[in-house]
């Protein structure tokens, strides 16, 4: 066999696996008429004509992209207005960009651990952290599910001299908002330092919006602190926030911030615009609430498998992963775009919908929904009576 010919029986023989699994992904471009289910648009800022304008104002004025990286000659002053305006919104003393959250993470922990370090993750923590306590070369270990007990006891027979607990504000797949008290009092009592990745928690959590740790927990409590902008804040990129000596340091270490061309300044034009918005306009929370309250209330008395989740995820859990896709075909089909997340992103029979509410929805969208999901239930029924 010719070395060309064994690479394509490794991709076949892969696709082969996937296939046979029936976890083969596809994609599909969304149409405009399709009701949205499945996005991390919560306040509908990725869709705000201020927003837009902003962009559109941002690259007319500073160019369509910054042209080098950050340490090169891509840094502008709109990056570093943006950068002060995230330290100050979530009560630190500075931020620092990254162009994704992917990259956010994997930079943070690469720049912190080695392999003197001893990284402690949640279980369902989300797979750039995963990625980058293995990237970073420090021993990793997960603790169950928001369990402190868990954690405590791995803690407690850790001899590393660093420790790093980590874990996602908002897990999400399933919504769950981590015990962020039960975190910081853990890893006070063993001299480990604490990262919260709340990409879904920023714009969304906290009385002014800046998350599940923002103005809740300061940097004492919280030192390392990752946010994400493509999600409620409806632009792209990410941050990290703390203290100086952490930025600084992540300035010098932290390769995927080094090694990559800066965000482009219309995006942090966008962003600062999406800022202003969330500070001034607490409604937008309210009517997510208010959407959030309203498809729960309604899903339950359906009789729909409704998660214990409080956040804009609502993920229905099915379990089988052919029924999954069979309720997401026909719900597209209905022109309702939903996740349907299976293995290996979720644990093995824990198949579900990701059902993802926007402050942009109105009570028709979520009734249509609604009505669509109590269709494919009832059907089920129906089908398993006359089996
Ligand atoms: C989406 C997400 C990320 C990645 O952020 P991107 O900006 O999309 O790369 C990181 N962590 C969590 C918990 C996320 O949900």
């Amino acid at each position: 066999m010719s070395v060309l010919d064994a690479w394509q029986q490794r991709l076949s023989d892969a696709r082969a696996d996937r296939q046979r699994q029936h976890r083969w992904r596809t994609r599909q471009v969304l149409a405009r008429s399709t009701l949205n289910f499945a996005g991390n648009d919560y306040l509908g800022l990725a869709h705000d004509p201020r927003v837009s304008e902003a962009q559109a104002e941002g690259a007319r004025r500073f160019g369509s992209g910054a042209g080098a990286s950050h340490l090169v000659s891509g840094h502008l002053a709109i990056h570093d207005a943006l950068e002060e305006t995230l330290a100050r919104w979530t009560g630190r003393q500075r931020a620092l960009l990254f162009s994704t959250g992917y990259m956010a993470n994997i930079g943070v922990l690469q720049a912190l651990a080695d392999s003197h370090t001893a990284i402690f993750q949640d279980r369902l923590n989300h797979a750039s952290l995963i990625d980058g306590a293995a990237l970073s070369g420090a021993r990793s270990r997960r603790f169950h599910h928001r369990d402190a007990m868990d954690l405590e006891n791995l803690l407690g027979r850790s001899e590393s001299e660093h420790k790093l607990v980590v874990s996602d504000g908002i897990f999400s797949m399933d919504g769950h908002i981590a015990d962020i008290g039960a975190l910081v009092t853990v890893s006070q009592r063993h001299n480990a330092w604490l990262m919260i990745d709340d990409a879904h928690g920023v714009g969304i959590l906290g009385d002014d919006g800046s998350g599940c740790v923002g103005s809740t927990w300061n940097s004492t409590e919280v030192p390392i602190l990752v946010g994400t902008l493509g999600k409620a804040l409806g632009t792209a990129g990410a941050f990290v926030a703390g203290d100086a000596a952490l930025i600084d340091h992540l300035i010098q270490f932290s390769r995927s911030y080094i090694y990559t061309t800066a965000q482009p300044p219309a995006i942090a034009a966008a962003t600062l615009k999406a800022l202003e918005i969330v500070q001034g306009e607490p409604e937008r929370r309210a009517q997510l609430n208010a959407n959030i309250a309203y498809f729960r209330h309604e899903a339950l008395r359906l009789g729909l498998p409704l998660s214990d989740s409080a956040t804009p995820i609502q993920p229905l859990i099915l379990g089988d992963e052919t029924r999954t896709l069979s309720w997401a075909v026909q719900l597209q089909q209905k022109g309702i775009h939903v996740g349907a997340i299976r293995p290996p992103t979720v644990p093995n029979g824990e198949a579900r919908l990701r059902i993802t509410l926007s402050a942009r929805h109105q009570r028709g969208d979520i009734d249509q929904l609604l009505a669509a999901l109590y269709h494919c239930q009832q059907k089920e029924v129906l089908c398993n009576r006359y089996a």
